[in-house]
């Protein structure tokens, strides 16, 4: 692992990034400032199958890199639970066993491979040419389907003993509140999800079958997070309510981490970053109303700089910094 590309001169540094999700995959080459070079996007096959997610992220590598040979590093963002720096998922597929993607990855495509979740390959990129440019100590909370974290202290990822620091979805910031699917209650993910606006949509629907998140739908049953979004947009009260309930439990989390870290900033990433205000601007109030008092000095939440692409800019970036030579 030594300097492999010749700041100097020569072709810019790359590498290729992969962001596995449950329904795609998708992959890029991706420069040292967050450019994409190349880009491609597949089915991914069922999380249960590691050998088959890993088997399409190797052809997707070795396409990408017979496109742009320059690229010799390759890094990987997963939604399975991962440890660090080994890159084995844990108990994949539910099977009990871990399954050692870095390791394998590197034998069939033949170049230097990190693999971290997708929550810290998000935040990387956000990091690195993101909202959290220029900081030293950011948190960043990727709100999708469920909620996740990445957290960057003095300028390096953060991942705790074995790489599972940032579980941020499951602070409990409602005792005995809504189940959660780890099997709790009252955890973030399950007040301030996509899963949960769509939750609270629906119910929002069969309370008022007439109201605006019901005709947009159609039905009841599809009703989604998307739908109460248009309604929001349209400015639909229930469903402005619903982006002011999700915004105060998230505002709660937010809190939390601010009282824990002090980062200079805390970015709101994944899905429902695209909500905008709706969701900031409630946030923001209940952040501010459960932080202790801290001098005077005002904390900082921002919505993400990067779109759907964070995840495959991140992980590219995560390899180029990995394997530099230090800076
Ligand atoms: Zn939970």
């Amino acid at each position: 692992m030594g300097v492999l590309v010749d700041s100097r001169g020569g072709p810019p540094p790359c590498a290729v990034g992969v962001d596995i999700g449950r329904t795609k995959i998708a992959a890029g080459v991706v420069t040292g400032d967050g450019r994409i070079l190349e880009r491609r996007t597949v089915a991914a096959p069922s999380h249960l199958d590691q050998p088959a997610v890993a088997a399409q992220v190797t052809a997707l590598v070795k396409e990408l890199t017979y496109v742009c040979p320059e690229a010799r590093l390759v890094g990987v963002g997963t939604p399975e639970v991962v440890e660090w720096p080994s890159g084995s998922v844990l108990d994949a597929g539910g099977s009990g066993q871990n399954f050692a993607l870095r390791a394998l990855l590197e034998d069939s495509v033949s170049l230097p491979t990190v693999v971290d979740s997708d929550a810290n390959v998000a935040a990387w990129a956000e990091y690195r040419s993101g909202s959290a440019v220029g900081t030293r100590n950011a948190v960043i909370v990727t709100v999708g389907t469920g909620v996740g974290g990445g957290i960057v202290v003095d300028g390096q990822l953060y991942r705790g003993s074995a790489g599972f620091a940032g579980e941020i979805g499951h602070i409990v910031v409602q005792p005995a509140g809504v189940a959660c699917q780890c099997g709790n209650r009252g955890c973030l993910e399950a007040l301030a999800s996509g899963s949960a606006l769509s939750r609270n949509g629906r119910r929002a629907a069969e309370a008022d079958p007439d109201g605006m998140i019901a005709r947009l739908a159609g039905s009841i049953d599809r009703v989604t997070g998307e739908t109460v979004f248009a309604a929001a947009q349209q400015g639909d009260a229930r469903a402005r309510a619903l982006f002011d309930e999700l915004g105060h439990w998230l505002g709660l989390g937010v809190a939390a981490i601010m009282l824990l870290f002090d980062p200079d900033v805390v970015v709101i990433s994944g899905g429902l970053a695209r909500t905008g205000h709706l969701l900031l601007s409630p946030a923001v109030t209940s952040m501010q109303a459960n932080c202790a008092v801290r001098g005077g000095r005002v904390p900082r939440l921002e919505l993400a700089g990067h779109s759907a692409s964070a995840g495959l800019v991140g992980a590219g970036m995560l390899a180029l910094d990995t394997f530099a030579a230090p800076r």
